[in-house]
């Protein structure tokens, strides 16, 4: 086992999340099994954080401040606020190209499922709602998460990642993000690169 993943597993194990249940299960089956226990509780963010970011408690455990995903990222949108990395999208948005968590050298990026915990708010001033016509959101939505049926456009929250292009890609500045919790969809435990 790398150091890496050692100190991951340690980490996982201390995890104040983890049910006793869960603990037990471990206990009994190895950490492997107490990991996915932990990786499949659903979290909330306590700011928009890059997607594959491990939940907080594990994220401020893992990650050193080192500030790698800031530098790697393509899209300029990770900031190194207070030591852990956050996702700014007021200019730009994020495309899950996966840099952030190639370059993180411990394993704070190395979550399954990939969100930055954030969902798009729609204000009154959408041209859709206003004035009965226009779709550049959905259109550029990679997830195809944004439903048009109504005259107010609605979120698919199992499918949107909280990239932020909606947000960009609005004329009208109608969309604001605000937090919204994680449901892990995958049931394993989280890849540990191999160096
Ligand atoms: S996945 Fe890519 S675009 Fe998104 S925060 Fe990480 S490096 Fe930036
Ligand atoms: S609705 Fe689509 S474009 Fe907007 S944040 Fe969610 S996934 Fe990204």
């Amino acid at each position: 086992m790398t150091e890496k993943s050692e100190k991951y597993y340690q980490a996982v194990m201390e995890h104040k999340q983890i049910s006793r249940r869960g603990l037990f299960r471990g206990l009994l089956s190895g950490a492997k099994k107490t990991q996915q226990q932990a990786v499949v509780e659903p979290f909330t963010r306590l700011v928009a954080r890059p997607p594959t970011a491990v939940d907080e408690t594990l994220l401020s455990r893992l990650c050193d401040g080192c500030g790698e995903c800031e530098k790697a990222c393509p899209q300029h949108v990770i900031s190194m606020i207070n030591g852990k990395p956050e996702l700014h999208l007021d200019c730009n948005f994020c495309t899950d190209c996966g840099e952030c968590q190639r370059a993180c050298p411990t394993l704070a990026l190395s979550n399954t499922c990939h969100s930055t915990g954030m969902i798009p708010v729609f204000s009154g001033s959408c041209r859709r709602m206003l004035y009965g016509y226009c779709d550049m959101c959905a259109t550029d939505c990679p997830q195809q998460a944004i439903d048009l049926n109504e005259k107010r456009p609605a979120v698919l929250k199992d499918k949107c990642n909280g990239c932020g292009q909606c947000r960009t890609a609005c004329p009208m500045g109608a969309i604001s993000f605000t937090l919204s919790p994680i449901t892990p969809k995958v049931q394993e435990a989280p890849a540990v690169p191999t160096e």
